[in-house]
């Protein structure tokens, strides 16, 4: 009789413990899958709506005006402060080298401490040096508004810089909006920012299905809507390129 007890009690604490483990294992597995993937110790990617970073955007309200302003003016502002189309790349890697000496063009950095460049295919990375001033503010002005909120920063991502008038026909063939406007791309006033895409600091872009930190367009936005009010630039929201397409003013 005593015997049985104690094989009941035996049964019952194995049975006990091991519930107590399974339990413990799938929730770990559970949140390994959900919250995030860790390939090294400081690169960490967040699952889609996961993200602590994004969270804390998206429960601010962010001042953000229509950012769309005219195509002409863009125009307008880089016949007026930018430099001389190049008919062909030809022509630009010709006439690059005195641009530069001439501090009529600069280059844009690798490492810059706000923004990187992405796979750049129909542009090359140079501005006037006041297009590249606005840029650097625009990252120091975005880099402070993540500070306030103790986040810590994330850099810009450049998606078009300087075209010359063969590589906007050839974007052209995939782009119909390119065509039917001239862009102010060739006049080296103008950059596109991504809005879909913002790279932490470790530099891993995340893969499929992670968060590329995509709310970090509203902050960005509101430097862009204070910065536009303030005269320094014209925006506009770029639908299909996800982009916002920006151009130094006086
Ligand atoms: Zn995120
Ligand atoms: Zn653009």
């Amino acid at each position: 009789m005593r015997r049985s007890i104690l094989f009941s009690l035996y049964i019952f604490v194995i049975g006990f413990c091991t519930c107590l483990v399974m339990i413990a294992l799938a929730r770990s597995l559970g949140n390994n899958d959900k919250k995030e993937a860790k390939l090294s110790k400081n690169t960490t990617f967040y699952k889609l709506g996961q993200c602590p970073d994004c969270k804390v955007i998206s429960t601010r309200h962010w001042k953000v005006g229509k950012l769309r302003d005219n195509n002409d003016l863009h125009l307008v502002s880089g016949r007026l402060m930018g430099i001389e189309p190049f008919a062909s790349n030809a022509e630009m890697e010709e006439k690059l080298p005195g641009l530069l000496r001439r501090r009529k063009l600069k280059a844009l950095k690798e490492e810059a401490d706000t923004y990187r460049l992405k796979n750049l295919t129909h542009s090359e990375p140079y501005l006037v040096p006041k297009a590249v001033d606005l840029l650097e503010e625009i990252g120091e002005r975005f880099h402070d508004k993540l500070k306030e909120l103790n986040l810590p920063s994330y850099y810009l991502m450049v998606s078009s810089v300087l075209r010359t008038n063969e590589s906007q026909q050839g974007l052209g063939k995939r782009n119909v909006n390119a065509t039917k406007n001239e862009s102010s791309h060739i006049y080296g006033t103008s950059f596109d920012i991504s809005y879909k895409e913002f790279l932490p600091k470790h530099e891993k872009p995340a893969p499929e299905g992670f968060c590329r930190h995509d709310m970090m367009r509203h902050p960005l936005a509101e430097v862009l809507t204070e910065m536009s009010n303030e005269g320094r630039c014209l925006v506009v929201k770029e639908v299909k390129q996800a982009c916002f397409h920006i151009t130094v003013l006086e």
